[in-house]
Order: C-alpha cells, then sequence, then structure tokens
C-alpha cells in the first residue's frame, strides 16, 4: 500500500512515517501478527467513521512512536488502522506489553522497529 502521498489528515502519525511502517512489513509473519493483535485489541477498534467499514476489514500495521518520544519517556508501541477507501488512519491501539518490552529495549541501547 503508498500511503506516503496521501492528503487526508493524519490522525495519528505522519503519513510518510505511516509508510515506513507498511515498508517494514513482514509478509511470513504479518497474518500471523496481525490475527494475534486482533484477538487482544478487536474488540475496542473503532469501525471507519466515514465508511463504516468495520474494525477487522481494515488494514492493519504494527508501528512504534518515533525515537525521540523514547528518548523521552513516552514511546509508544501499538497497531494503526487503516481505511484504504477513505485513506483514514481510524485508530490507533496501544499494546501495553509491547511499549514494555520496547522501553526495556530502549533503556538497554537495544531499539528496534517493531512491525
Ligand atoms: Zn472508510
Amino acid at each position: 500500500m503508498r500511503v506516503a502521498d496521501w492528503t487526508t489528515p493524519a490522525h495519528f502519525f505522519p503519513w510518510p512515517y505511516v509508510q515506513k511502517a507498511l515498508d517494514r512489513i513482514d509478509a511470513v509473519v504479518y497474518r500471523h501478527s496481525i490475527t494475534f493483535a486482533q484477538s487482544l485489541h478487536l474488540e475496542r477498534a473503532r469501525s471507519c467513521p466515514e465508511c463504516g467499514r468495520g474494525a477487522a476489514e481494515l488494514f492493519w500495521v504494527g508501528i512504534s512512536d518515533p525515537e525521540e518520544a523514547w528518548d523521552a519517556g513516552t514511546g509508544r508501541v501499538g497497531f494503526l488502522t487503516l481505511c484504504e477507501n477513505c485513506r483514514l488512519q481510524v485508530d490507533f491501539l496501544m499494546d501495553a506489553e509491547l511499549t514494555d518490552l520496547q522501553a526495556e529495549d530502549w533503556r538497554a541501547g537495544r531499539f528496534y522497529h517493531f512491525g
């Protein structure tokens, strides 16, 4: 998916930053990791406010806050849901467990990009 040049409001992350997360998707593990993410977060995930597409039908991508946020102690890891129809960032579902893991790694100097 190409979102880098989308001009719709970027509610959670700048579009070029979302593009980087999309470009990092590993096709081999994507389905499994998103199925797992949905088992944890689907219940509270919003439907698209424009077209009503259900959360399970949206595109899910794992994403982490930029490095500055981790330096500031406010970094989050979670899942962004995208509606391709409406070119919208519908929801950001923070994953507390992954955020804690990455915060530990960050303090230990082992930052890696989740997703
Ligand atoms: Zn939509």
